[in-house]
């Protein structure tokens, strides 16, 4: 029996653009092949799991909710292989593993994603010169195709099936569960070392220096110009040895309304970002915080995706290969800087080399994401900025795209054509499309 549909008001987590569709609350595996044969309302669908793809690339006519298909299905203690479906979350996986010693081998800066999420969007963490993508851990997975076949895969399995759906952002077919590989640890906490860079020269040295550094990530004052331009604090972290393996309590604050968008100008971020930047007085700073405070400093304030107000925001995410990295961050940043565009989340981070699955997003080099309130003076800049990232080598990241140009895509995912030929093997094409693969005509 299929569920009955509900009328679903969706969006990513940049709140554009907010669509009306048909939502199936699936609770059993089963439910989704007689679901998609029925192919109602034209017959796109996507799966839409936490939302926190910023853009449309979990939205469509049809969308599968997959947050009850949420069963941790096995776990071995020895080796730390954990089996569970793809609608868990990962911060419930953290709360069942870290007190056992086990933590997330690969974890974005958000722990509400769910694993198929992570699986599609191929994501990263601050140890991706370290430990790849996500799909690294992945040992094997299960992919209900349209035909209603359940196909596992891995690395060495089905491969082509896997290296497509390890960032395909939902396009291949439904991942229904997967087998991940967590990395023991000592102690829920990170020391951490905080690196204050003077421009953009000292922060990408600062990256190199502190290449054999687990983790690695850079806030960048992107509003600073001249012989700032560039100016960081750079985080690098090791797993703390010792002390407990329990998270500390978080008193989660929400924000209770649409922020007015005028709050947020060139001028309340520059002068928060100048703060920022000099609270920190000395050079380098060692300190001691839990991996909450570490990896997910925003996941402490729900709904802050309200800050930007109703017309809602973008996250500008893009990689640059190493050998252009610093031309082209020079000439992003002192686009932005002059745009007067920018806000207080920018984020730089040093990749290690791209994988070989199709249409994942890193490249060796840095990359580098902004938060913009969404204006109509933004999406001209970014097609500008979007140019520049082509001339550099780099490309744009889909889990955050809302607005690129199919071109641009095109040129940039050498693995698409490869892609598109998994699709059309599994028959894919015809039944699993979002708005961002209409868009970008995947
Ligand atoms: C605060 C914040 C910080 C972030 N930090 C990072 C970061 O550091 N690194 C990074 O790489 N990303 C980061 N992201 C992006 C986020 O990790 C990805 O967008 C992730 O894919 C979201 O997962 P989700 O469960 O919310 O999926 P959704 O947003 O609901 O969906 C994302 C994509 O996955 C597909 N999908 C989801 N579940 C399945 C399934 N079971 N089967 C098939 N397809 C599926 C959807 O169709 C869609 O294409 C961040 C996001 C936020 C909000």
């Amino acid at each position: 029996m299929t569920r009955p549909a509900l009328p679903v008001f969706i969006s990513g987590w940049g709140r554009t653009p907010r669509i009306r569709a048909l939502g199936y609350e699936i609770e059993l595996p089963e439910e989704i092949s007689p679901l998609i044969r029925q192919k109602p309302q034209g017959g796109d669908f996507i799966v839409h799991a936490m939302g926190r793809s910023y853009g449309d690339s979990s939205l469509s006519q049809n969308v599968i909710l997959t947050r009850r298909l949420n069963a941790i299905l096995n776990f071995d203690p020895d080796t730390g292989i954990v089996v569970c479906e793809s609608g868990v979350i990962l911060s419930d996986l953290i709360d069942v593993f870290l007190p056992r010693g086990w933590f997330l081998s690969v974890t974005p800066g958000t722990k509400f994603v769910s694993v198929g999420g992570a699986i599609s969007g191929d994501v990263h963490g601050k140890n991706h010169h370290k430990a790849g993508c996500f799909s690294a851990s992945v040992i094997r997975m299960d992919v209900l195709v349209p035909n209603g076949q359940i196909i596992t895969c891995s690395a060495q399995t089905n491969r082509e099936l896997f290296l497509a759906t390890c960032g395909g952002m939902g396009l291949t077919g439904v991942i229904l569960s997967a087998a991940l590989q967590l990395q023991p640890v000592q102690s829920a906490f990170i020391d951490q070392e905080i690196i204050k860079c003077k421009n953009l020269q000292e922060t990408i040295d600062a990256f190199h220096q502190y290449h054999h550094s687990t983790y690695s990530v850079a806030w960048i004052d992107c509003l600073s110009q001249g012989k700032d331009l560039g100016r960081s604090l750079l985080m690098v972290g090791e797993h703390a040895q010792s002390g407990c393996l329990r998270l500390p309590e978080v008193c989660r604050q929400s924000v209770p309304f649409d922020v007015p968008g005028i709050c947020l100008n060139r001028y309340s971020v520059s002068l928060f970002n100048a703060l920022y930047y000099a609270r920190m007085r000395q050079r380098h700073l060692s300190n001691t915080v839990s991996l909450d405070t570490f990896f997910y400093p925003l996941d402490a304030i729900l709904e802050w995706n309200r800050m930007y107000g109703k017309s809602g925001f973008t996250q500008y995410q893009l990689v640059l290969p190493l050998e252009s990295s610093h031309a082209g961050l020079k000439t992003i940043l002192t686009r932005i800087a002059r745009s007067g565009l920018g806000s207080f989340l920018a984020v730089l981070k040093l990749f290690g080399p791209a994988n070989e699955n199709y249409l994942s997003f890193p490249l060796n080099g840095f990359t580098l994401a902004l938060d913009f309130k969404m204006v109509s003076r933004l999406l001209p800049l970014l097609d500008e900025l979007d140019g520049i990232v082509l001339d550099h080598g780099g490309r744009i990241y889909l889990s955050k795209d809302v607005r690129m140009k199919p071109k641009i895509f095109q040129k940039s995912y050498p693995g698409l054509e490869k892609f598109r030929q998994i699709r059309r093997r599994y028959g894919a094409a015809e039944t699993f499309n979002s708005l961002q693969s209409r868009r970008l005509e995947i």
